[in-house]
This record gives C-alpha cells, sequence and structure tokens, in this order.
C-alpha cells in the first residue's frame, strides 16, 4: 500500500520552474528598488507571514508591476505559439487518412486518427460531429470495445438534429452485446468489475458524504472532528465522496478525462474550444465547460505554470467571484455550530476550512504572491475583474487564503486500478504510486491525524473512500493519517515533518508513547536491539540507549542495495526466469538480515516461496511459505488474517507436493494439506465479509485458490463468501 509515501503533486515540473524563476527574479527586483523599499520588502518576505501585507506591496510598486506584465505576456505568447487551435482542413484530411484505414481493417490506426480529426473539429457543425462519433462508434463495435462504443453513440445521438432511427437501432444493439459479452467474461473470468461497489453509506443527514455510522463534533482544542456513534466494525466504508475541486497535472492532459478524471483510453470527447485537454464523454465537457473551463479554457497554456494559482481560480469560478467576496465578508458561523448544520457541499464550507498558518519559507512566499498577482491579470483578461476595482485586492488576499487552505487540505490523486472479486467481495487495491492530480474534498478534509490512524484512504478517480482498518468504538474519533504513520516513520521524524507541513504538534497515542519505527530498523551493534534511524542521520537503540554508534549513510546504502535487487528479481520473475530470479532474492536477503525489516524479508520470503513453487521444488518452497507464516504471527497476530492466507498457501504447496510422491508419504502430505487447510478455515470464519476485502487483496495471487478452497471444504458459514 503506498498509503504512507505520498507526494506534493502540486510540485511538476512547470512549478518546480516556475520557483526558480520567481528566485531569481526576487534578487532582480530588489536590485532595482529605492533603499527604503528594499529594506521594505525584505521585511515582508523574510519573517512574517504570508498576508495582506505582501499584496497590497507588491500590488503598488511599479516596478513588479512591470515585471509581472513581462512575464504574463511572455506566458501568453508562448502558449500561443505552442497550442494548436481548431482546425477544420486538417480535422478533414485526419478524417479521410482514418476513413482509409477502416476501409483497410487496419482499425487501431483508424481509431487514432479519428481522435486526432475530433479534436481538431469545430463542434459548431453538430451534424458533422454525430455522423464521425457514429463512424468512430461503429470501429470501436468492431473492436468489441462496447462500453466504449456506447458513449460515442450517446453522443452521436445527443448531436443529431435530424432523428435517426438506425442510431436508435445501434445503441439497442450495442446495449444487447454488451450485455451479452459482460455474461461471457463472467462465465470465463469470474465477476470483475473495475468501479468499486459502495453500497455501505447509509444516509447521514449532517454529512452527506458519510456514513450514518459517524457524526461531526465540536471541542475547543480539537475544532471540528469526526466520532463513532455507533460502533464501526473493521473494513466498513466510513466516507465515499466526490471532490470539490479537483486539478489534473498539465503531463496527464491526454490521458485522462479533465473534468471526472476517469482513464481515457480508446476514445474521447474533445473540448468545443481547444485542444488542450479531453474529456469521457459529452456530458463531463458540458459540466466542466459551466462550472469553470469556459473561462479558463483559452488561458491554460498560462495557468499550467502556477499549480496553487490554478486550483485557486478554479475555486473562484466554480464559486463566482461576487458569491466568493460576498461569503468572505460575512462573518463566519462559529466553528462549535457546526455540528448542528448540514455540512454543504458549497464554498460557504470550503471557507470554513483550516488553512496552513506556519510562515511560508523565503523566498517561496514570494513565489506564491508572484502566481497570485498573475491569477489576477488573468480574471482581468477573462473580464471578471476590473484593476480599478475594489475587489482587485480583496481577491488577491482571498487567493493567499485560498492557497493556504489547499496546501493544508489537498490530497493526491492517485492512478488507482481496482479488481473487484464479488465472489469473495474483495477488492485487490493496487496503486499505482504515480500521482496524477490533486483534489480538495470537504468533508473528508475534517478526520484529524493520527500516527495510528484507524481509517485508510482508497481512491477511485477522483472519489476518495474512508475505511476503517480495524474496529472503532462508539465515541472513538475516526483518524487518518496525514502521511507519518508509526509503522513507517521514526517519532523524531514524525513530530519534524508534522509541524513543518502542518504546523502541529502531534500528540496521538503513538507520539505519546513514543512508538518506534522498529519494523524498519537496523540491529544495534552492541545487543541486536532495534536501532532507530532518524532521516537527520542520527540513530539511537531502543534496547540498549547507544546513540549514533553507526553510519547512517552507510546503512541507507546497503538498504537501497537491497531494494534494486529485490526490483531486479522482479523482473527477472516476469521473464520467467527463475534461477537467476531466486538468486538475487537469496542475496537481498543476505543484506537484509543486518535489519529488523520485516515487512521486506516477509515479501523475499513470500517470492521465494514462489520461485520454488515454479521449480517444483516443494520442500523448499513449504520452508519458506511456513518461515511467513512464522513472521506474520509476530507482527499480526496468530488468529490474523494475513496468516490465514499463507496457511491456504502451505496447503496448496502440500497438496502438490503430495503428488510427487506415492504411497504412505502421499498420505501424510495430504494429512498435512488437510490441517493447514482446516486452521486457515477456522481464521477466516472469525471474519466478516469486509474485513477479508481490506487484507486479502496483498494476496492476489492466490485468490482463485482461496474461492476454491472455500468453495471446496468450507462449511455453511464460508460458503456465503462464494455466492455469485
Ligand atoms: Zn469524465
Ligand atoms: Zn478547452
Ligand atoms: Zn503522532
Ligand atoms: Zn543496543
Amino acid at each position: 500500500m503506498n498509503e504512507f509515501n505520498e507526494i506534493n503533486e502540486l510540485f511538476t515540473n512547470e512549478w518546480l520552474q516556475f520557483i526558480e524563476f520567481t528566485s531569481m527574479l526576487i534578487q532582480h527586483i530588489l536590485a532595482k528598488l529605492s533603499e527604503e523599499d528594499q529594506v521594505k520588502m525584505r521585511q515582508l518576505f523574510e519573517s512574517s507571514k504570508l498576508g495582506k501585507e505582501q499584496i497590497d506591496f507588491m500590488l503598488s510598486n511599479a516596478i513588479i508591476d512591470e515585471e509581472v506584465q513581462a512575464y504574463f505576456e511572455i506566458c501568453m505568447n508562448t502558449s500561443k505559439a505552442h497550442g494548436a487551435k481548431k482546425d477544420l482542413k486538417q480535422a478533414f484530411k485526419q478524417l479521410t487518412i482514418a476513413k482509409e484505414h477502416d476501409l483497410n481493417l487496419n482499425l487501431n490506426e483508424a481509431i487514432v486518427h479519428y481522435n486526432k480529426g475530433i479534436l481538431l473539429l469545430d463542434l459548431n457543425s453538430k451534424e458533422l460531429l454525430s455522423k464521425i462519433l457514429t463512424e468512430r462508434a461503429k470501429i470501436l463495435e468492431q473492436l468489441r470495445e462496447y462500453e466504449e462504443c456506447l458513449i460515442d453513440i450517446e453522443d452521436a445521438i445527443k448531436f443529431s438534429c435530424k432523428t435517426y432511427p438506425d442510431l436508435d437501432q445501434f445503441k439497442k444493439d450495442i446495449t444487447e452485446k454488451l450485455i451479452g459479452y459482460n455474461l461471457k467474461l463472467r462465465e470465463e473470468f469470474g465477476p470483475q468489475r473495475n468501479r468499486l461497489n459502495i453500497c455501505a453509506l447509509t444516509e447521514n443527514k449532517q454529512l452527506p458524504s458519510a456514513s450514518s455510522l459517524v457524526k461531526m463534533n465540536y471541542s475547543p482544542d480539537k475544532g471540528r472532528f469526526i466520532q463513532a456513534q455507533a460502533d464501526i466494525p473493521k473494513g466498513t466504508i466510513v466516507f465515499a465522496e466526490e471532490a470539490y475541486v479537483k486539478w489534473l497535472k498539465p503531463s496527464q492532459y491526454e490521458k485522462f478525462c479533465y473534468f471526472c478524471i476517469k482513464k481515457i483510453t480508446l476514445r474521447f470527447f474533445p473540448c468545443r474550444n481547444c485542444t488542450n485537454v479531453r474529456f469521457c464523454c459529452s456530458n463531463c465537457e458540458e459540466e466542466a465547460w459551466n462550472k469553470y473551463h469556459s473561462n479558463e479554457c483559452n488561458y491554460l497554456g498560462v495557468l499550467k505554470y502556477f499549480s496553487y494559482g490554478h486550483i485557486a481560480a478554479q475555486c473562484l469560478l466554480i464559486a463566482g467571484i461576487e458569491n466568493v467576496i460576498e461569503i468572505e465578508k460575512q462573518t463566519h458561523a462559529e466553528l462549535s455550530k457546526w455540528p448542528k448544520k448540514e455540512f454543504k457541499q458549497d464554498y460557504h464550507t470550503f471557507a470554513s476550512l483550516c488553512a496552513f498558518d506556519g510562515d511560508w519559507p523565503y523566498p517561496y512566499n514570494f513565489t506564491m504572491c508572484f502566481a497570485v498577482l498573475l491569477v489576477l491579470r488573468l480574471l482581468e483578461k477573462m473580464n471578471l475583474i476590473t484593476k480599478q476595482s475594489e475587489d482587485y485586492s480583496t481577491i488577491g488576499y482571498i487567493m493567499i487564503k485560498l492557497i493556504s487552505k489547499i496546501n493544508l487540505n489537498c490530497y493526491s490523486i492517485l492512478n488507482s486500478k481496482f479488481r473487484h472479486l464479488e465472489a469473495l467481495n474483495v477488492v485487490s487495491h493496487k496503486e499505482t504510486n504515480d500521482g496524477i492530480g490533486t483534489a480538495i474534498y470537504l468533508s473528508a478534509s475534517l478526520p484529524s491525524h493520527s500516527c495510528d490512524p484507524n481509517c485508510m484512504k482508497i481512491r477511485n478517480g477522483s472519489m476518495l473512500i474512508l475505511t476503517s482498518t480495524r474496529k472503532v468504538k462508539t465515541g472513538e474519533e475516526i483518524t487518518i493519517t496525514y502521511r507519518p504513520h508509526f509503522k513507517n516513520r521514526s517519532f523524531k521524524d514524525r513530530q519534524h515533518y508534522l509541524y513543518e507541513n502542518y504546523s502541529f504538534k502531534c500528540k496521538c497515542n503513538a507520539c505519546e508513547n513514543v512508538w518506534e519505527n522498529i519494523g524498519y530498523s537496523f540491529k544495534c551493534p552492541n545487543c541486536e536491539g532495534p536501532l532507530i534511524l532518524n532521516s537527520d542521520k542520527t540513530n539511537y537503540c531502543v534496547e540498549c540507549s547507544a546513540a549514533n554508534v553507526i553510519s547512517y549513510d552507510d546503512v541507507i546504502k546497503q538498504y537501497e542495495e537491497s531494494e534494486r535487487l529485490i526490483r531486479e528479481s522482479k523482473k527477472l520473475f516476469a521473464q520467467n526466469k527463475i534461477d537467476e530470479s531466486k538468486e538475487l532474492l537469496l542475496k537481498a536477503n543476505q543484506i537484509l538480515c543486518s535489519f529488523y525489516s520485516h515487512n521486506d524479508q516477509i515479501a523475499i520470503d513470500y517470492l521465494l516461496a514462489r520461485c520454488c513453487e515454479l521449480q517444483k521444488n516443494y520442500r523448499e518452497a513449504l520452508k519458506y511459505a511456513k518461515q511467513v507464516i512464522k513472521k506474520q504471527e509476530n507482527i499480526f497476530g496468530k488468529s490474523s488474517l494475513e496468516v490465514a492466507n499463507t496457511l491456504l498457501l502451505c496447503s496448496l504447496l502440500c497438496d502438490r507436493y503430495k503428488k510427487t510422491f506415492g504411497g504412505i508419504f502421499q498420505r501424510q502430505k495430504r494429512q498435512e494439506a488437510k490441517l493447514f487447510r482446516e486452521k486457515a478455515l477456522n481464521i477466516f470464519k472469525c471474519f466478516s465479509k469486509s474485513e477479508i476485502r481490506v487484507v486479502s487483496a496483498d494476496f492476489s495471487h492466490y485468490l482463485p485458490y482461496v474461492i476454491h478452497i472455500l468453495r471446496k471444504y468450507g462449511d455453511e458459514y464460508s460458503l456465503n463468501y462464494c455466492k455469485v
């Protein structure tokens, strides 16, 4: 799970370039200013919190104004030079090529050119668009991509002025094929779905996107927080929320729907005006257009440089500038009154979120202000504000506040994939680590941080889901991690990170008791106890209190080498080079002997078991699988689901092992397999479906076997899992 190593998605290459540029610019500006102004500017940016003063200073200074204007024009010109425009002539050219490929049955090539053509097409000619979409749909039909095909047909019907009876018939045919195709897939591969089925949420009047098992509460020292109002079993969905604002990285514009962040695979729907972004269907295009894209569309080439500024601008556009000024003028309802109200998804709620109130580092704070000034200039271009009006600076202050809120409350959007195995009600949840954007969730911003949280985050496109990772008792607070977890960072590192990024001293249970990250520590050279490594390179032994007895850099180098070996061995494994893969794993194992890196060691033993299994060396495979069980028992407990999954693996290995023998030995192995299986089934019985869903996800390789075993040997209780 990558829960623990999130990265800040707002730091795109463009933003880093922008920071670099503004760091130079501030020197350049300082050199030009009068002595008096120099002192003032230094004072403003070197040691104060970001706010009104800085914006006022920058807005009133003619030299800065000139620089803003110059940079703004450079951005506009480069984006004009690079951006392709709608071009009907080019579009027809592409569509002709597409047609040729279509006739020659180069279907995939045809799709590529249809896409290029559609991107350049002017959406004013609706009849033409409808015709092209129908043509693309026909190819998708031949490719058996019925779901994608259906979206094109529906859009074709929407844009067609005449009534096409054949289009309606086409839709009917494809719908039938889709049903048939899904049934066939189901027979062949078992029921699988890409979307997470959220059925666990029941109505919550106070928090519309939360389960009725939780409520919002208020206390003077904590502010608003989320509390369980009934016992919540492990694996329960507590929140499932759509983003209030979502921002896609510019490098991902071609790969995801700009509005709903759904992955673009074969086809897409274009923006009516630009060729920069793509949508999954015309509905997303319309919604984005009406909410904010109509204003920003022509300026994406400029906005992409200042990620924070872009999100702040989107917030303003979605809520409406006049509305925002009005709401910001009102005195806010005291936070203590919030638990009595409905928590609506609107700007009013967004305005009530906490903001980062620490010091922004110098000259990064200048970068932020410069971004705000550029957005102001853009809003002027969009005819939404005028420089003469007094709202001009007000919007500037509001944007600084917005940026502080975004900084504190944003979540990364990850490119996550779901595999839904209904038979076991198991969600195998694989998140790749590439973040594709950032989102703000209003109610999911309420849970507090703990280094030992009781809920975890799961993403599905721009939707955020929080599920419980253990049983939560009535009255207990719902917590998530804002990145540090006691199992992935030392006490010192956690405190440091949270103070730097969220300006608070963590007093969670794990921190009050100074829980250390023993699972990733080095073995103390004096007493073999866990030696804790801090990222400031200090280290100390939990057992004998020895301090700084090893070289941090050397240890990290060793650890990285073991990681490299594991990566390489996985590659070899995928290429079916089992012997070579195993050799590297054994080397990595040797290095990790001097670490208490349980998770890595479990991973290695598990991989070794698989290598041996493929080499048909079942005896050794069993040895490694049993080692996995021992370590899992230490970490997760003897009757944990982790152990149950590995027990089933052992039983599978015994089953295979027995076939290589005859007579009495075979009987012995059969007996052993049965014992493993029964132990596993006994553990499974104690858990609910949803618990199995969370834990078994890591063992997806053996899931078909788990299902098979439960079906074949499980009693009535476990048979419930197998019902399709
Ligand atoms: Zn979409
Ligand atoms: Zn556009
Ligand atoms: Zn803590
Ligand atoms: Zn020691």
